[in-house]
């Protein structure tokens, strides 16, 4: 018996002699440093421990170093939240302008929303795809991505509580040999899959899980990573930033606060550039390299 996989990993799995796929994701420690010094309203924050859930399954499926974003913006209380996950397994989320929502109704958080999700290869063609948020939650709105999109037969099933978040996809995968057949073991599995509860997601290590689900399927563990919490922004990243603003608009900043400060909005790391700092990034940046 392998060790137990739990909190802030993810794991692929397959039904042997069958076309259909897993991933189980947890997350409790990657989860609280997302949430870190962000006060979000307790439904805003389950919403968001979804969202994380659900973008790390997305993650695992990149055959290419890149990110993969998860964003949704609504005219309701949540006017933009997203998550995003690395082919390295950094993980990291943000909500805007939710800080007064009061509601827990899925359609009144994020009414007339969309979900977007952006595939960016490093060094390759952006891609992104659309969907309303039309669903009841948000596995539901990601089930009709897939539907819209892979058109392969895809279930989530995600929650999350104050400390952990969690999920489960199946997935068929591609082929159309034994159509009929295929088509009964999925059902089969899904029906298996549904009676999974929101406790169990986020409480049992995956092996238990799987076991008290599919114990008469022959589950196969294939690979699971570690995941974690890790903002990808940087001192170096932010001068970037600056320069890409012009030279204009950083003396404007400079007249008007005496210097230049940018906080990040994932992790709220503090860059300061004072005008003599701010200056030299324009002035050397010829010389400097
Ligand atoms: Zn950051």
């Amino acid at each position: 018996m392998s060790d137990q996989i739990a909190s802030d990993q993810i794991l692929r799995f397959i039904f042997d002699n069958t076309a259909v796929s897993g991933k189980w994701v947890q997350l409790e420690r990657s989860y609280t440093e997302t949430l870190g010094n962000h006060h979000y309203p307790p439904a805003v924050q389950r919403l968001l421990g979804e969202f994380l859930a659900a973008v790390s399954l997305l993650g695992a499926t990149l055959k290419f170093e890149g990110t993969i974003s998860l964003q949704a913006r609504s005219t309701g209380e949540i006017p933009l939240i997203m998550a995003e996950a690395t082919s390295n397994h950094e993980i990291r989320a943000i909500v805007h302008g939710a800080e007064l929502s009061i509601s827990t109704d899925f359609h009144t958080l994020l009414a007339n929303g969309t979900l977007g999700i952006t595939i960016d290869p490093v060094g390759g063609q952006r891609y992104q795809g659309l969907v309303a948020l039309e669903g009841d939650n948000l596995a539901a709105c990601l089930e009709e991505y897939f539907r819209r999109s892979e058109q392969l037969p895809t279930r989530v099933w995600l929650a999350a509580d104050a400390q952990r978040a969690g999920g489960l996809l199946l997935q068929e995968l591609p082929g159309t040999s034994g159509i009929e057949r295929k088509r009964e073991q999925w059902q089969h599995l899904v029906t298996l899959a549904q009676t999974v509860q929101a406790d169990e997601l986020l409480q049992l290590p995956a092996q238990t899980l799987l076991h008290r689900l599919f114990h008469q399927e022959d589950v196969r563990l294939l690979r699971s990573d570690a995941l974690q919490f890790q903002c990808s922004c940087s001192r170096q990243r932010t001068e970037s930033m600056l320069v890409s603003l012009g030279r204009a608009e950083i003396e404007s900043i400079i007249d008007e606060q005496g210097e230049v400060a940018v906080t990040c909005e994932f992790c709220l790391q503090a860059y300061r550039f004072d005008a003599v700092a701010a200056r030299q990034l324009f002035d050397g940046g010829e010389s400097r390299h």
